[in-house]
Parts: structure tokens; C-alpha cells; sequence
């Protein structure tokens, strides 16, 4: 199908300085950990998404310097000779597309923490970081600061060798050109502290050397929180934001001005979860810009659907749709915009699993699209399939993420499959998820699988069917795929005591799992949740029956509640959450055990009550520690139990205490993929479902194939081989 000529608007050609982009999708700078370190996997990753119709994409944050490092976590840098190799091979891996190509020239400032290069990082003010434990920066005297400039002006030099048409002077996120000027962090008196003026000074400084050197090669751009959601302590867009911005466009500085807002200690306030923001939640802070701006502006707004992205542009609020997580989530988006095909639009979900990969110090993966970070390692495309002569017939077991996403790729590659679900629908877990509060994204998962599903004519969906297991030996399917999910323990099972908790029992009226729950199981008025998982359902419980009037705590093993929620930047806004709706925490507690009744006792230990000098003389059989006794207890009318999930692997056991009869029936193989094998976030059990598919003819496809390792290797200099 030809595009909607309502999306028109999307593919006309702009200008900016030197370069015109062909069409309005611009991937905005983000994380995937490849940097310049992993040159395969950074050039596929982006490279993809030119193949799939961005316009322009952008590198993540580039280290200028040595006094710039996020060790363990990795940037790109642009410091060597090294750097510049890697980084041309993606530039023109880019180029190949047409796309152009942004570099993001970074320094953190006083949040860097330098684990690595162990260099003293400069800032305006000397202060500790507000990010990174241990930091004290250095604070640089006039000749010190012409000195980091001329960081910018090298790296910028450096990145005309590599190819890039686009050059970033790069100060949103609470980085270093924003740290002078914001009152908050700049407490300097002399020319670079103070007034407005002067603390914009170093900024407008450093862009306008920047430009002097590569201008007239590259165009010039910056990234600028126009509000940092401090309130009037930091920058805001009614003050020093738009008035940077009026002052760097009298100076003609600026080519193209991408905007959003946050600093990096709350940068969930710019790449916001789907949980507390929707699509576009930065307009009333950033539409403003282009009133002053004579230049074109990108905005950010985790824009999935075309007509919002040309209402942004109608509308007067930018020029270009900014997107990381959009094209991370369907690097063809653009493409399949023009073709004419929405449905095939694989939605982000805003789930920022992406970012906390990155957070913890490993590469980018994304719930919804598992070849992300894929494409070199693994060679996977997202859009193509190696098709499989004289496929056989398979039959999946469970609709749910990792079944209907095992479906989904065996049918693109050919095999006649049958996809077989025990409830009325698909989705598995994510039907209960998606009506957790501020959730309901989540329910893209399964709404583009089933798009896809109904599209495949060598694919038959069977729901309310369920398969013991005589009824999969004789389906007459050539392998079996099992993908049925996990529950959660019913007896209080958890890592802490690898044993449930004395006095529970889901059965019983007083105790619930969350599945009970949201099949309607009938919940007391004090309630207390018992979160040894760490992730979103002990909360998402804990908000859902505080929102019904209920008087909720949560005890949990961690400090805090739901840990992993600092990583995908939801625990600042979780924490005020919870504050605001009285939801009580007992950090670092576990459970003794439950006391029924019409009210259960629960008895609370702390976790640190042994004694912390070990014994003088070991015994065996004895304590190596005075042992702690003591315990508190609290009332509950219902105690609900996120404690541990266990994987529904009856019908597996089954099937192998049979397995004589595998031959008999004429099937080659039965596996496990998802949460049947070992429960899992959403997306790793989608991946799970999607390799296998992809490997379906190894010698066995439960185990994964080696991937292709981007490492040194003593002695040699050519390219690293797959290690198969
Ligand atoms: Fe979107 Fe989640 Fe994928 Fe990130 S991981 S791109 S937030 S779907």
C-alpha cells in the first residue's frame, strides 16, 4: 500500500546548516552500550534503523575526553584515533541509507564518575556528584576552562574524520554546559558565575568554537533541557531555557536545537515511563521553543503513532519527531508509515527496560523488539527471516509473550504452525499486567503479535483449548514448543529461606497471589503485600488496593520497595507515589512465619538481627552468630504473595516421563522457551520465544547458538570472528 497522504508532511525534506535530512524521523542520541568500543554491534543496531527510514540517527552520549567516563557503563568516546575508525565505520554504515549521521559530544561534569579512567572531572563548582557515590570534581580556573573547551573543539574535529554531518554540543541532563548555567550547580564569581549572562557564558563559548572549527562541514546542534523539573532552583523554560536559546540565536550559533527536559539524577522526567507519562508529556515545557528559535527544533515524546507525530508538526510545535525508544521498539517505523501499513508498527510500551540494560552496565535490550542489539552478534534482521525449505508443522503450547512470539517467527520462516491456548485469549501474563495502574501499554505486546498472528495463513490460532499431554503426542506436530508461563508461589517460597513461610497457603481465604487477585479473589482492608521480587507487581498490587481505600504495606527483603525500578527510572515518581497514597514499607524485613485467623499475624524478623561477630570457635551443628530471636508483628486481613514465580512445567515432565513415545509419534524434539524454562522479565521471555524460533533447526534449539563476540584477541588485529 502507498502511505496516507496525511503522513505527507512526515517525508518532507529540512534543512538545517550545512545538511538537509530527507524526512522528519530523527533517532535523538541514546544508549545501547556498544559506544565505540563494539563497532559491529553499533553500526548494525543503527544502521538497521537507517535501512528502516530514519532520517537522521544520532550516537549515544560521546566522551570528549579521558575526564569523562561512565564506567561500568559504556559511551561512546571520541578521544583517539581508535575511536575515529570505529565510529566511520558507523557513519557509514548510515550513510549507506541516506541517513545523516549526529554525534553527541559529552561531559558529564561533576556527575561523571571516572571508574575507569580515574581522572578528576571538572565541573563549575567543586561538589560532590549527585549521581555517582565517592565523586568530588575539580574546579577549573579561566585557563582550565579554555582548555575543556578545546576537549569540544577536538572531539568535534574528530567527528568531521569519522564522517558525522551532524556535531552536538550536548547539554541537556544536568551535563557540563548546563551545569554553568544553572544557578543550582554554578556558584562561581567570576565571568563564568553569577548573572544569566555569565553562566551562559561557557556554553555559548564552547558552541561558538565548536562551529569556528567544523561548522561549515557539519551542521551544529544542541540538546537542551529547556526545563530541568527542578523548580525555580534549577533551569526552567519560562526563564534561562528559553533564554539561552534567545541568546545562542542572536549569535547565530545554532543550526538545529533538539529539546526536552530533566537533569540526569531524574532523567525518568525525560525518557518517561509509560506508568506515570503518556505520549508527548514534555509539550508544555518545550513548545515554546520554537517561538524563539529561527532554526529547526526536534521534540521527544516517545511518539508511536503518525498522527500524533503530524500534529506535532501542524501544530506549531516542532519541525522534526524526535524518537530513542520508538526506534528502538521498531527501527522500520518510518518505512512502514510510508508504506501504509500501521498495523505492522511494533509500539514501544514504555516500559524503559531498554534504559536499565544500560543503567546496569550491559548492553540495550527491548521488551518489544528482541532483535534490538541483535543484528550484528547474532545477524538477525527484524523484518527478514531465513525461510526454511520443507518446513515441518509445530505445534506451540501457550499464547502468552515467548508462545505467541515463537508462532510469530516460525511462521515467518515457513513452518505450519499451530498456536494453542488454554484461556479465551492470548497475552498469557500481560492480560492481568496491562490492568495494573498506568499499565495498559503493556497490552501492545500482545496486540501486535496478534495483528501479526492474523496476518500469517500458515499460522492457526486455538484458544480455550487445553493440551494435556496424550493430546500433544498425538497432534501430529513434527516438533512441540512449550511456552506455558509461570505462577507465582503459593506458600510463601522464596531465594531468602528457599523454603515457603510457615502458616501460608493461597487456598486459604486470608492469603492471596497476585493472579488470585486479579481473578477477583475477595481482599480484607488491611493488607499486606509480601515483595521478595523486587519488580513492578508488588507495587502495581500495593497501588491498585490503596487506590480501592485499603490500608496496604509492603515488606520486602530489599530497602527499599521494587529495586529494579531504579533502573528503568519509575522509582523517583513510584516513591512519591506511595507516599502520597500512605502505602507503608518495611525495608530489609522478611517473614517468620503467618499466624491464620480472621486476622493473620504476620511475624516480621529483620534481616540484620544475627549478631555481627562471628563465633571464636566454630561448632558444627551451631550458629556461626549470636542468633536474633526478636520479631514484629502486624495484623493483616489478606496478605498477598509476590514472593516468587515457579515455572508451569507439569506438562514438560509429562511429556519426558514419556519420551519413549516422542519417536513413536514422529516428534523430532519438544522444548520449553519463556517463563516454562525459567521465569523471567517480559521481554527476555519474548527473546526466548523469538531465538528459538530463529535457531528452530540447530541440533538443539534449547540451547542458544554461540554469537559472534566483539573482543580484543591477544595477537591478532583482524575482525572478531563468531566463536563457532
Ligand atoms: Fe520501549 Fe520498553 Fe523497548 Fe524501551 S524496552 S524501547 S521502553 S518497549
Amino acid at each position: 500500500m502507498a502511505r496516507d497522504p496525511k503522513y505527507d508532511i512526515l517525508f518532507e525534506p529540512i534543512q538545517f546548516g550545512p545538511k538537509t535530512m530527507k524526512n522528519r524521523f530523527y533517532q535523538v542520541p541514546h544508549c545501547n552500550g556498544a559506544g565505540s568500543e563494539r563497532p559491529g554491534t553499533q553500526a548494525a543496531f543503527r544502521g538497521t534503523k537507517a535501512e528502516g527510514g530514519w532520517g537522521g540517527i544520532c550516537t549515544e552520549a560521546c566522551s570528549i575526553d579521558y575526564e569523562a567516563d561512565t564506567a561500568p557503563s559504556v559511551l561512546a568516546s571520541l578521544w583517539d584515533e581508535g575511536d575515529i575508525i570505529n565510529l566511520r565505520h558507523l557513519c557509514d554504515s548510515l550513510h549507506k541509507w541516506d541517513a545523516l549521521a549526529g554525534v553527541e559530544l559529552w561531559h558529564m561534569g561533576s556527575a561523571v564518575a571516572n571508574l575507569d579512567t580515574r581522572t578528576a572531572p571538572s565541573s563549575p563548582t567543586q561538589s560532590t556528584s549527585d549521581w555517582s557515590i565517592g565523586t568530588y570534581s575539580h574546579e577549573p580556573d579561566e585557563a582550565e576552562i579554555i582548555e575543556l573547551q578545546e576537549m569540544y573543539v577536538e572531539s568535534a574535529k574528530r567527528a568531521v574524520q569519522c564522517g558525522f554531518d551532524i556535531v552536538y554540543v550536548y547539554g541537556s541532563h544536568g551535563v557540563l554546559p548546563v551545569q554553568f548555567l544553572s544557578r543550582f550547580y554554578n556558584k562561581r564569581t567570576d565571568k563564568y558565575g553569577g548573572s544569566f549572562e555569565n553562566r551562559a557564558r561557557f556554553w555559548l563559548e564552547t558552541i561558538e568554537k565548536v562551529k569556528e572549527a567544523v561548522g561549515h562541514e557539519c551542521a551544529i546542534a544542541v540538546r537542551i533541557s529547556v526545563d530541568q523539573i527542578m523548580g525555580p532552583e534549577g533551569v526552567q523554560a519560562e526563564d534561562d531555557g528559553i533564554g539561552f536559546i534567545e541568546l545562542a540565536t542572536r549569535r547565530g550559533l545554532v543550526d538545529l536545537w533538539d529539546v526536552n527536559v530533566s537533569t540526569f539524577s531524574e532523567w525518568g522526567e525525560d525518557a518517561g515511563p509509560s506508568r506515570f507519562y503518556k505520549a508527548n508529556h514534555q509539550a508544555p515545557f518545550t513548545r515554546h521553543v520554537k517561538s524563539v528559535a529561527k532554526v529547526p527544533v526536534i521534540n521527544v515524546g516517545r511518539f508511536t503513532s503518525p498522527d500524533d507525530m503530524v500534529h506535532v508538526i501542524n501544530s506549531g510545535q516542532a519541525d522534526i519527531i524526535g524518537g530513542a525508544r520508538p526506534s528502538i521498539s521498531d527501527p522500520f517505523l518510518p518505512k512502514k508509515v510510508e508504506e501504509g501499513r500501521l498495523e505492522d508498527i511494533r509500539e514501544c510500551i514504555g516500559c524503559n527496560i531498554c534504559v536499565s540494560r544500560w543503567e546496569r552496565g550491559a548492553p540495550l535490550v527491548c521488551t518489544q523488539n528482541p532483535v534490538a542489539n541483535e543484528e550484528y552478534r547474532r545477524g538477525w534482521h527484524p523484518e527478514e527471516f531465513d525461510q526454511v525449505e520443507d518446513a515441518g508443522s509445530v505445534l506451540v503450547v501457550g499464547a502468552g509473550p515467548a508462545g505467541s512470539e515463537c508462532a510469530r517467527v516460525l511462521g515467518r520462516r515457513g513452518y505450519d504452525v499451530h498456536l494453542v491456548e488454554a484461556e479465551a485469549e492470548i497475552g498469557g501474563h500481560v492480560r492481568d499486567v496491562m490492568r495494573y495502574p498506568g499499565m495498559a501499554e503493556w497490552s501492545r505486546i500482545t496486540s501486535y503479535r496478534q495483528a501479526q498472528l492474523d496476518k500469517l495463513g500458515n499460522v492457526e490460532v486455538h484458544t480455550n483449548a487445553r493440551l494435556d499431554a496424550e493430546a500433544v503426542l498425538t497432534y501430529g506436530a513434527d516438533k512441540v514448543v512449550l511456552c506455558t508461563g509461570s505462577r507465582w508461589a503459593a506458600d510463601g517460597f522464596s531465594h531468602i529461606t528457599m523454603a515457603g513461610i510457615p502458616g501460608i497457603d493461597a487456598a486459604a481465604p486470608h492469603f492471596a497471589t497476585p493472579d488470585q487477585v486479579m481473578a477477583g479473589k475477595d481482599i480484607g482492608e488491611r493488607v499486606v503485600i509480601l515483595d521478595a521480587d523486587g519488580y513492578f507487581t508488588g507495587v502495581s498490587m500495593a497501588e491498585m488496593l490503596a487506590d480501592q481505600g485499603k490500608q496496604v504495606s509492603i515488606v520486602t527483603q530489599f530497602a527499599d520497595a521494587a529495586p529494579l525500578m531504579e533502573y528503568t527510572l519509575e522509582a523517583p515518581n513510584l516513591h512519591r507515589m506511595m507516599h502520597e497514597k500512605g502505602i507503608a514499607q518495611y525495608g530489609g524485613t522478611w517473614v517468620e512465619e503467618c499466624e491464620p485467623g480472621n486476622v493473620v499475624k504476620v511475624r516480621l524478623f529483620n534481616l540484620s538481627r544475627d549478631g555481627y561477630k562471628r563465633t571464636v570457635e566454630p561448632r558444627p551443628g551451631e550458629p556461626v552468630r549470636k542468633a536474633g530471636s526478636e520479631t514484629t508483628t502486624i495484623d493483616a486481613d489478606s496478605v498477598i504473595l509476590v514472593t516468587a514465580r515457579l515455572s508451569n512445567n507439569a506438562l514438560y515432565r509429562s511429556l519426558w516421563e514419556r519420551r519413549e513415545r516422542w519417536a513413536e509419534e514422529e516428534i523430532a524434539g519438544i522444548y520449553q522457551a519463556g517463563d516454562c524454562y525459567a521465569p523471567r522479565l517480559t521481554g527476555d521471555a519474548i527473546f526466548d520465544g523469538h531465538r528459538i524460533a530463529r535457531e528452530f533447526e540447530s541440533k538443539n534449539p534449547q540451547r542458544p547458538l554461540p554469537y559472534r563476540r566483539e573482543r580484543m584477541i591477544w595477537g591478532r588485529d583482524e575482525e572478531p570472528l563468531a566463536a563457532n
